[in-house]
């Protein structure tokens, strides 16, 4: 086994936001796996990564071994037992409490009529408890990426929501990310904070570890990767993350 443990952002790295792995990715991501470690780090929930990444995956269980998943930032983490058989399990999960999720759910209740942002005719749910995570997407949680890529794309109704809830719930860490969403955490539960948690969880160090990240930019939700010193490498989409997956292989 190399020693470089690869590390990847899911949404508009590995897939398009919420959408399928495709073929091609599937079967690179299974011929690194029989090389490297491989973390992916998502803010999305558990069943967001069922859904569009390992209903996808087709690699044999021996190789799904190397893959570590961390949804919600690294609040949780999912590995393969492959020893025991016992597919997969969950090796920790730090979910925020029941109170603090109804905090953050009524804060929004209350932020999102105030800020006078229409949301009307969701495409499924507009507040999702993720666990760890709270996540507001402005034309839900289901909404096609045309739908969404217009309706916030300079961030002003988002800003506008987030200046309210940070007055109402500053205790919690509040972040844009995607193209129309909003995450409220506990504080810290960033990027960075999933790749301590891979250096915990693999026992590697700062040096064993490369990120690929469509977000890496300024103000980016891949930003704080950069902090913690690990190679980072910036791609445009899973077109290109597929071709600096290819030097793993
Ligand atoms: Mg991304």
């Amino acid at each position: 086994m190399n020693t470089k443990v690869i590390v990847c952002d899911l949404d508009g790295t590995l897939a398009p936001s919420k959408s399928a792995l495709e073929p091609s990715m599937a079967h690179i991501i299974c011929q690194v796996l029989k090389k490297h470690r491989f973390a992916i780090i998502s803010g999305g929930s558990h069943e967001q990564f069922i859904k569009q990444f390992l209903s996808h995956l087709v690699c044999e269980d021996r190789y799904l071994a190397n893959l570590y998943l961390f949804p919600t930032n690294g609040s949780a983490c999912y590995v393969f037992d492959y020893e025991h058989n016992l597919g997969w399990k969950k090796l920790y999960d730090e979910q925020l409490t029941v109170d603090e999720r109804k905090k953050i759910k009524d804060a929004f209740g209350r932020a999102i009529p105030a800020s006078g942002v229409v949301t009307e005719e969701p495409f499924g749910e507009i507040v999702e408890d993720r666990g760890g995570q709270i996540t507001f997407s402005g034309r839900g949680q289901e909404a096609p990426l045309d739908v969404k890529s217009v309706w916030d794309p300079d961030q002003t109704k988002r800003r506008k929501i987030v200046d309210l809830l940070k007055l109402e719930i500053p205790e919690f860490e509040i972040r844009m990310g995607g193209a129309t969403s909003i995450d409220v955490t506990h504080p810290g539960i960033t990027k960075a904070y999933a790749i301590g948690k891979i250096k915990e969880v693999l026992g590697v160090s700062t040096e064993d570890i490369v990120f690929i990240g469509d977000a890496l930019y300024s103000g980016g939700n891949d930003e704080s990767a950069k902090e913690t010193g690990v190679e980072c490498v910036a791609v445009s989409g899973p077109t290109e993350t597929e071709k600096v997956l290819a030097i793993y292989i």
